[in-house]
């Protein structure tokens, strides 16, 4: 066995870690090296107990090594680990469309398998853009996202997301995109900012729907952009103005899905079904990289048509049964364990937590959806996260001397607990923040 200090050796020697400033790594940083996960904790080869508070990246839907996960991998491993998946097909992925379709909403009727979460949403703008082909509208090619929005790291999905400081050097290698204002900016006017971007949104769908292939969101929040939350009555009215100008709405519940919005998918408090529906992170209850494009009958029925109408689109992990089984058990998990149902005491004890740290002279914005909480360390500014503050990391360093991995967005702070954390465990979390709070500011 390695020691730890052995570890950290070789890795700044011979890794390169994702959105990491590796000069300054390599020079200052002491990485957690994890050596078991339980739940909502991460041990480190030093014995540290840590509190996973980004849920290692926002997966861990139900806590690190959720022995009935950890089970199901092991009864699928035993017998087929991997297959290709084209005239080809396994039990658990079908059991699991079964499931997870009727859950989704009742026009869904066919799921296509990707890798994560980027290529869930690339798959989206595949069968968006290749359906109005197939229909013998090709004019209709343009993408639609919100300013500021997150849907992975491809070069496809990366021309709609809008995370400048991750997106900016990619510059003319993307493709063009039209951009509808945030509705999730804090701006204080005369009137509630959502509707104000729900204007804009109307004009500019009115004005060009006839080039509009798909509009992309993220459904409530906006994650990467720095938790900006925005009510569902935005969402609602999007899929209407989408209907009546014949635009697909691709729905990217990649963060918010599975429960973390507080339903199952957060497109169902806005009572609306997107025609493409992107999941990933929860789906395989953050275990394996493994993700699903949900759609209707209407997108799917354009691609019927013959070898021309294909989706000549895949992975070679697409359709993995370790991965399908471990989602297929995610949703017995969900439902035996009464997850959602007993979201309740989470959210109290998420609110209750940032009304004690909102009291911090440079806490502002403190907001809460679903299971995601978070606030803003800044003394004015933009609401939307600046990744070049290094306010974030430090109340980072403070939490995770006191035991809580604290990973910001710049200068905002948030926390994804498991959806069936301790209410004591988020407590103490809200502890060990306060207490960072006063040491470092
Ligand atoms: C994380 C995320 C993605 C990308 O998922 P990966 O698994 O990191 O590729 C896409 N969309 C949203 C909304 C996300 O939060």
């Amino acid at each position: 066995m390695l020691s730890r200090e052995r570890i950290v050796e070789l890795d700044k020697k011979l890794l390169w870690h994702p959105y990491t400033p590796m000069r300054r790594y390599i020079d200052e940083v002491d990485p957690v090296v994890a050596v078991e996960a339980r739940g909502f904790h991460l041990i480190d080869a030093n014995g540290q107990r840590l509190i996973d508070a980004n849920g290692s990246w926002w997966v861990s839907l139900l806590g690190h090594n959720h022995p009935r996960l950890m089970a199901a991998l092991k009864a699928q491993a035993e017998k087929l680990a991997h297959c290709a998946f084209a005239n080809i097909t396994h039990e658990p992925a079908v059991r699991l469309a079964e499931q997870l379709l009727p859950r989704c909403g009742k026009s869904y009727s066919r799921l296509f398998f990707s890798d994560d979460g980027s290529t869930a949403v690339e798959a989206a703008l595949r069968m968006a853009y290749q359906y109005w082909q197939n229909l013998g509208r090709p004019e209709k090619r343009r993408f639609v996202s919100l300013e500021h929005a997150f849907h992975g790291e491809t070069v496809g999905v990366a021309s709609v997301s809008g995370t400048q400081v991750f997106h900016k050097v990619l510059g003319p290698l993307l493709f063009d995109c039209i951009r509808l204002p945030s509705p999730g900016q804090a701006i204080r006017g005369e009137r509630p900012w959502h509707e104000v971007a729900f204007e804009a949104a109307r004009t500019i769908i009115d004005e060009r729907a006839d080039e509009m292939a798909a509009v992309i969101v993220e459904p409530l929040v906006q994650g990467a952009a720095g938790m900006l939350m925005y009510p569902a009555e935005y969402l609602t009215g999007l899929r209407r103005l989408t209907e009546e100008r014949d635009v697909l709405l691709i729905d990217d519940e990649v963060f918010m899905g599975y429960g973390r919005a507080g339903s199952f998918l957060a497109q169902h408090q806005a009572g609306i079904e997107a025609d493409i529906v992107c999941l990933a992170k929860g789906f395989s209850g953050g275990v394996l990289p493994m993700a699903a494009t949900v759609v209707t009958d209407r997108v799917f029925d354009a691609f019927l048509g013959g070898p021309a109408t294909t989706l000549w689109y895949g992975h070679s992990f697409t359709g993995n049964p370790l991965g399908a089984a471990v989602a297929l058990e995610v949703l017995a998990v969900l439902e035996d364990e009464r997850i959602l149902e007993n979201l309740g005491p989470r959210a109290c004890a998420l609110d209750a937590g940032l009304a004690r740290i909102s009291v911090h002279p440079l806490v502002r914005d403190s907001r809460r959806t679903g299971v995601v909480a978070a606030f803003t360390l800044d003394p004015g500014g933009e609401s939307h996260a600046d990744y070049l503050s290094d306010l974030g990391w430090k109340l980072s360093a403070a939490a995770r001397r006191r035991g809580a991995l604290v990973r910001p967005l710049g200068n905002v702070v948030y926390f994804v607990p498991p959806l069936n954390a301790a209410v004591e465990d988020i407590e103490t979390l809200f502890d060990i923040t306060d207490a960072a709070l006063r040491e470092v500011f």
